[in-house]
């Protein structure tokens, strides 16, 4: 970790440090606004509120929250495209959509405002992770519908940044410009970071030869190991970055160099945790699925988006001198999480224990299948060069040794497939992890 980085700088400590009872009352505030404005003006809400017999004027405060109805991805796919939109379609300048990672694709309209509120929002993630206008930043996302492209684009032209967009791919180019440019911060998914790391590697040049200070990385799960791996490889503070496309898009929530959990927006977005199953709302600490409620956005207000996604509030106060809760790393998405045999795993879990081992690259994939009513998991490891040149007896005492690590981490048996190195496909968006044969 590079300690020079650590002086705190905040893009709007007015928002970003507000006492925490004046934000609740600006969060309740918003919040009566905008049901009033889903209220009329989205049939989906009105009806659903009208089930529940909540009316706009029962929502006072925040803690009024919880009478209100939940809504998830597949109401956006059964509105789509347009069925969710407070706002007349003249008044909406920009879609975005899901990457489709799970499932049909979805779409999000913003008005000029919601582009706006959403630019902020990662003009302070890229500030919080030691961006300013002396930075040069390469845009390493995709550009499109997808909204990490775009999104890191306006956030880093927001704070007056020179920009590169470079989309995602073309990897020796990357790290060409990248060394001549003078590059100080990369945005990109992390599992794209570590194939550009790797990539530098082979091209021969040394972390010390290129600019690079920090990064933004986020839109998928990656754990606390691939972090470790990823600053070492780059020679980098790693910050994480969170959103989702119904919400905003990348920035929702962003971590300090504190890099102690992710400060979520507060001023733009109500966080919950509930309990996945009974939908209670949970108090700050507990596991459970996040659930965002947006209190700015005009064009495609959501209320009690459940994302699917787990992780925990933490409360506590934070160095840098921010007071928005912050959230945790994600642990995965409810829809990545493996059942085999009863027991849940979440790929995470697994990238924990590789990740921090030597002689095994950070690419890896999950492989289940069904054999005989039983679920089996194969994890596919890739041994880096060396490893893959050592004596039988050393490769087979890292098999067990990995064997045995994910059985105490997860407490599942698993059949451990060491494979050559570069035969996982590398990622270039987000990191594909899962084969699961079961369903196919
Ligand atoms: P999708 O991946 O569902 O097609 P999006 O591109 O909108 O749609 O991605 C949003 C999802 O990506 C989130 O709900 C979450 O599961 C994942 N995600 C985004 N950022 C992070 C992050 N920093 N850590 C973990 N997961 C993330
Ligand atoms: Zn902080």
């Amino acid at each position: 970790m590079r300690s020079a980085l650590k002086e705190h700088k905040i893009y709007d400590p007015q928002m970003e440090c507000m006492n925490r009872d004046e934000l609740r009352e600006l969060q309740s505030k918003r919040l009566r606004e905008t049901v009033k404005l889903e209220y009329e003006n989205v049939p989906l809400y009105r009806a659903r509120m009208d089930a529940k017999g909540v009316k706009p004027e029962d929502i006072r405060t925040v803690e009024d929250l919880r009478l209100l109805p939940f809504s998830e991805k597949t109401d956006l796919r059964d509105e789509f495209p347009f069925g969710l939109f407070a706002a007349p379609k003249s008044q909406i300048v920009r879609i975005q959509g899901s990457s489709g990672t799970t499932g049909k694709p979805i779409v999000a309209g913003y008005t000029q405002n919601d582009v706006e509120i959403w630019t902020e929002m990662v003009a302070r993630a890229i500030t919080a992770a030691g961006g300013g206008k002396e930075d040069i930043i390469q845009v390493a996302y995709g550009y499109g519908l997808f909204t990490g492209g775009l999104g890191a684009h306006q956030g880093a032209t927001k704070i007056g940044a020179m920009v590169l967009p470079m989309s995602s791919g073309n990897t020796q180019r990357q790290v060409l410009m990248m060394k001549e440019l003078g590059v100080t911060m990369l945005c990109c998914t992390p599992s794209y970071a570590t194939f550009l790391g790797e990539t530098i590697r082979e091209m021969g040049i040394k972390p010390e030869e290129l600019k690079l200070k920090s990064g933004c990385f986020g839109a998928e799960p990656w754990s606390e190991e691939m972090r470790a791996k990823l600053e070492e490889l780059l020679g980098i503070d790693a910050c994480d970055i969170y959103g989702l496309t119904e919400i905003a898009g990348p920035g929702v929530a962003f971590e300090c160099l504190e890099k102690k959990g992710m400060h979520v927006n507060e001023d733009h977005v109500i966080v919950e945790i509930i309990d996945p199953v009974t939908e209670e709302p949970l108090p700050y600490g507990e596991a459970g699925e996040l659930v965002f409620t947006t209190i700015t956005k005009t064009g495609m207000p959501m209320l009690r988006y459940r994302t699917h996604d787990i992780c925990r509030l933490d409360a506590s106060e934070c160095k840098c001198g921010r007071t928005h809760v912050r959230m945790e790393k994600i642990s995965g998405r409810t829809d990545d999480m493996l059942v085999i045999s009863g027991v849940n795993v979440f790929p995470s879990q697994i990238e924990s224990v590789l990740v921090g081992l030597d002689g095994v690259s950070p690419h890896y994939m999950l492989v289940v299948d069904r054999v005989k009513s039983l679920d089996k998991l194969e994890v596919q490891v890739e041994l880096t060069e060396e490893m893959f040149s050592d004596t039988v007896a050393e490769v087979e005492k890292l098999r067990d040794d990995i064997k045995e690590k994910i059985k105490s981490v997860v407490g599942i048996n698993t059949k451990i497939q060491l494979v050559p190195p570069k035969s996982i496909p590398r990622s270039e968006g987000k990191a594909k992890r899962i084969i699961d044969k079961r369903n196919i």
